[in-house]
């Protein structure tokens, strides 16, 4: 076990937080973990539940996470949500996952949020949608693909 720990901390940030708590550093409330990912419960959880998948290994976000790594989270993600909603009796599930200040991460250690959703939990995810006419679709999608 201390070489697991050793290995990924070299691998990883010193001070980052999740690589601490993904290793064992850390205590957590945690819900499932295998040699690549811990499920903890989130410290400040938007709902009943709200969960954070993290993997061992540091990666400080998706544009740097692996593509095994990726599918093994998105993998993991579906067996949690199914596992979480069948014990909690959520009504919904939102799956979050933040890249970037601007885009609202504040541990920079990639994560994806579980988060169980009630009807009436009083949680707003959403977004105010931007009018934009046909022209700029069209500008942006040529931005994006042309
Ligand atoms: P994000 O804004 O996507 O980077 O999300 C970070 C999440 O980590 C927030 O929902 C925090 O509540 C959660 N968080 C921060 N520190 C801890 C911690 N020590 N244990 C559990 N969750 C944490
Ligand atoms: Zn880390």
């Amino acid at each position: 076990m201390r070489c697991i720990i050793a290995r990924e901390r070299v691998m990883g940030e010193k001070d980052c937080i999740f690589c601490r708590i993904a290793n064992g550093e850390i205590p957590s409330k945690t819900l499932y973990e295998d040699e690549e990912f811990k499920v903890i419960l989130d410290a400040g959880p938007a709902t009943r539940g709200h969960a954070l998948i993290l993997p061992k290994s540091h990666y400080a976000n998706l544009y740097e996470l692996p593509d095994e790594a990726a599918v093994k989270v998105m993998l993991l993600a579906k067996k949690m949500a199914v596992f979480m909603t069948e014990k909690l009796g959520c009504d919904g599930f939102n799956l979050v996952q933040n890249n970037g200040k601007a885009a609202g991460q504040t541990v920079f250690h990639f994560h994806l949020h579980l988060i169980p959703r009630y009807k009436d939990d009083g949680q707003t995810l959403g977004w105010k949608p931007l009018e934009l006419k046909q022209e700029e679709l069209e500008e942006i999608k040529n931005i994006i693909i042309g």
